[in-house]
């Protein structure tokens, strides 16, 4: 076991260290969710049921002490670390029903009965990255557990303190310790052993695009099931016939949320450019008026980046030379501040192909419908975007031919967890949240039962 020193990102003070699991720790890990899980099967349906519930109100009674410890672990602004707390409760309060409606089929054949069944596969691994810890490792957790498994998660080395915090109420709330456990390491060391280790039966991995290869690739030797939730570079378009003053007020909030550390960011806006000019007039004063400081203020909208490495790799984006077109303010001293900007480069520039992961957005001008969706698909990823306009039949067409997994209309939100999310293209595999995700935590079993035909009767 190993030990790693966690930092404030908005302060820059140390609050403490998380010890790491090595790769005999998951071993061991491993072995207990098994029998945990036999356990946790075999329980009634409606009983797993209402012990997700448990799990949701010990949740919600702690939603302010683990928006804290994300305020503190992650810089996020207290009201949306609120409202992350909150998603967790809720999450899991959603998949507290399926327990109850795994139903399978009773299919039409000759000769006897057919019937399916969505049996638990096991024990399952979930990998973790550091932007939303416990709302992502949560999006596995319950869908997973109410399927009857077990869960082991890997939280991402720098943000693990709510992940470990919710290990700990799911056993105040009477979960066996063993059917869900928190593994803190190092994605090389127990995120490898989730992939490699033979009774763990499926990964799910949220992450950068480039390890999620790897988990695929390493996935394949055992054809493990994997999900995979990767980058994204998304498209904000704003089209002339839009309500444009509405369309700049909300574009700052699309894609600096969470300081720009979000796989959904729309981090690339793209104008039609005979409203291009009036669009730059009304945006500078929306991205200006972002307040960027400490995360525990109310007022704060943004807070830092995540960690002064981080910040070193969204800054290599914006050099001296950058065509800045305007920034917002970020507290100098210390902390991973990085304000908000906005650059307005060749359709070539790096900064518009690869994902920054912070508060930099870039804006492009486009000619008509289809130069705007040839350039919101000029990508490799595929997530999210956003599409303005007050033509429906245009809003159709173009949500139609962008080819991403979450768009949303006049509107930046993207992730609802009674409807499901995930990537198109290099930005991921599989679906998570909404109503049938915990049928992709099973395996369906078919069993043919033969009926004796009654011999004719004289
Ligand atoms: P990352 O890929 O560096 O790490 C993610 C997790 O994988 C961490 O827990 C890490 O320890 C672990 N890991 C590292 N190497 C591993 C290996 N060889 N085997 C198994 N696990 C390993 O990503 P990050 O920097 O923590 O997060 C940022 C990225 O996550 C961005 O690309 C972002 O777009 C993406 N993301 C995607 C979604 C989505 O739903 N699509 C959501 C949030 C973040």
């Amino acid at each position: 076991m190993t030990a790693i020193e966690l930092v404030n990102p908005a302060t820059e003070e140390v609050l403490g260290s998380v010890e790491h699991a090595d790769v005999a720790a998951v071993d061991d890990a491993v072995a207990r969710a098994k029998s945990a899980q036999r356990r946790w099967a075999r329980l009634a349906p409606a009983e797993r049921g209402a012990a997700l519930r448990a799990f949701a109100a010990v949740v919600d009674a702690h939603v302010d002490e683990l928006a804290a410890l994300e305020v503190a672990n992650s810089g996020h602004p207290i009201g949306s670390a609120e409202w992350e707390a909150g998603n967790v409760r809720d999450v899991l309060q959603f998949y507290a029903a399926s327990p109850e409606r795994l139903s399978g089929k009773q299919i039409p054949v000759a000769a006897g009965i057919d019937v399916t069944f969505h049996e638990p596969m096991g024990v399952v691994g979930v990998i973790t990255p550091w932007n939303f810890p416990m709302v992502i490792a949560t999006w596995g957790i319950a869908p997973a557990l109410a399927a009857g498994n077990a869960v082991l998660v890997k939280p991402a080395e720098w943000t693990p303190l709510t992940t470990i915090r919710l290990g700990e109420l799911a056993v105040e709330a009477g979960l066996d310790a063993d059917l869900l456990q928190i593994l803190p390491g190092r994605g090389s060391v127990v995120g490898e052993r989730f992939v490699t280790h033979p009774d763990v039966r499926k990964v799910v991995f949220t992450g950068s695009t480039e390890v999620g290869k790897k988990v695929m690739g390493g996935a394949a030797a055992q054809v493990k099931r994997v999900t995979l939730e990767l980058g994204g570079k998304s498209a904000n378009i704003v089209f002339a016939d839009c309500d444009l003053a509405r369309a700049a007020a909300t574009a700052p909030a699309g894609v600096f949320d969470n300081a720009g550390q979000d796989c959904c960011a729309r981090s690339r806006i793209l104008v039609q450019r005979s409203v291009y000019d009036q669009f730059m007039e009304l945006l500078e004063p929306a991205v200006k008026s972002v307040v960027v400081g400490d995360p525990a203020a109310r007022a704060t909208e943004m807070g830092p980046l995540v960690s002064r490495a981080h910040r070193q790799k969204v800054a290599s984006y914006v050099p001296a030379d950058a065509p800045v077109a305007f920034r917002g303010t970020a507290p100098s001293g210390p902390g991973f501040w990085f304000p908000p900007t906005v650059l307005t480069p060749q359709r070539t520039d790096r900064s518009v192909a690869d994902e920054i992961f912070g508060p930099v957005v870039t804006v492009l001008p486009f000619d008509d419908e289809a130069d705007a969706v040839a350039l919101a698909n000029d990508t490799e990823y595929g997530l999210s975007g956003s599409i303005w306009t007050n033509d429906l039949s245009r809003a159709f067409r173009v949500s139609r031919a962008v080819e991403s997994g979450n768009l949303s209309v006049n509107s930046h939100s993207s992730v609802r967890y009674s409807t499901p999310f995930g990537g198109f293209k290099q930005s991921g595999l599989g679906r998570e949240l909404g109503p049938d995700t915990p049928f992709h935590f099973t395996e369906t079993k078919n069993i043919f039962i033969a009926i004796q035909e009654l011999k004719e009767e004289a």
